[in-house]
């Protein structure tokens, strides 16, 4: 299945959205290198490039996935595993690359790596950046999906103009509550805004399809991250996503939870999340007869920590995530 992005390119289309999103205005002039909320100026931050072989099966598949980790974010969680880089923003001004030299960066991947798609890690607050890239990267040869790796903390506006040119989406549904969404990531409207943009994901890209070899090629997982205490709140959220978006979603449990960056000094958030407490979600996946994806086996949390020092991978293991990560129903 040839990504959408290709015939967009050559139809032009592709072009006139990227210039349509560079003209569109967030509330600093960003192409004249002024900087808002998220820190980032007219370039993208790429942080770290790299075959990734711990995400869903689907997308890790036996060659990795391509991920390109974006530097800063458009939130602020208190126990982002990626804070080396998406909190850093004075040391992640030294990441910025021209649109060209990553377009360089996606071929590398694809063509030497041998990558399955291109994952965009945190894409949301460089949405323009991204689809210049991919402009500069069809006539060099890109040919994979591309993957949409978000916190789902996204503009439905900006997700419109990646309608056809996003392959895959992989949007997180963090929280059920804007009280623990603003105090924990300083995302006040984060309920209506994250499932108003997995809505217009699902429009976009619809139910999981994968390959022969089970690789995707096009669809939606929706991610849920397990924290302790209930902050989640996994049975309103699994309930929305099975109720009002499709009883068919693919679902991406994480169990991967671990108190850092700022929350070991927050009591609610020091500790990682115990076996009971994984297994109401896995009972609630059975009670909502939640059928496609993935569940993350408990103790797993480690393997899952990336280290954005590390010298070369920033995660220490090249594991598969078959190992840890099950499907909901075999
Ligand atoms: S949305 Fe993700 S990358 Fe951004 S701060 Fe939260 S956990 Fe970190």
């Amino acid at each position: 299945m040839e990504p959408g992005y290709i015939a967009l390119y050559h139809s032009g289309e592709l072009e006139r959205r990227a210039q349509a999103l560079e003209a569109r205005e967030c509330r600093v002039n960003r192409l004249q290198n002024e900087t808002g909320y998220c820190h980032s100026g007219r370039l993208p931050i790429v942080s770290t490039v790299c075959a990734h072989h711990g995400e869903e099966p689907a997308i890790s598949g036996t060659r990795g996935s391509g991920t390109v980790f974006l530097g800063n974010c458009n939130m602020r969680c208190v126990y982002c595993q990626n804070y080396q880089i998406s909190q850093n923003w004075e040391k992640q001004k030294s990441n910025e690359m021209d649109c060209h030299a990553l377009a360089e960066r996606m071929l590398y991947l694809q063509d030497e790596l041998g990558c399955h798609n291109i994952n965009f890690v945190s894409p949301s607050h460089c949405v323009p950046q991204l689809l210049r890239a991919v402009v500069e990267a069809v006539p060099l040869g890109l040919r994979v999906p591309l993957v949409y790796n978000s916190s789902g903390y996204d503009s439905t506006a900006s997700l419109k103009e990646l309608d056809g040119v996003i392959s895959i989406y992989l949007p997180d549904l963090r929280y059920a509550s804007d009280r623990w969404a603003k105090k924990f990531s300083h995302a006040p409207d984060y309920v209506a805004r994250a499932r108003q943009a997995i809505r217009e994901m699902y429009r976009q890209v619809g139910d999981l399809m994968v390959d022969e070899s089970g690789v995707a090629q096009k669809g939606l997982i929706v991610r849920h991250l397990i924290l302790p205490n209930g902050l989640a709140g996994s049975e309103e959220s699994l309930t929305w996503l099975v109720r009002e978006l499709s009883p068919t979603v693919t679902v991406s449990v994480m169990s991967q939870y671990m108190p850092v960056h700022r929350a070991p000094r927050i009591p609610l958030l020091a500790r990682k999340i115990t076996v009971a407490e994984h297994e109401t979600v896995l009972r609630l996946l059975t009670d909502l007869e939640i059928e496609n994806g993935w569940v993350q086996e408990l103790g797993a949390a480690e393997e899952y920590l990336p280290d954005f020092e590390r010298e070369g991978h920033p995660f220490s293991t090249a594991n598969s995530g078959d190992n840890i990560l099950h499907k909901v129903k075999d």
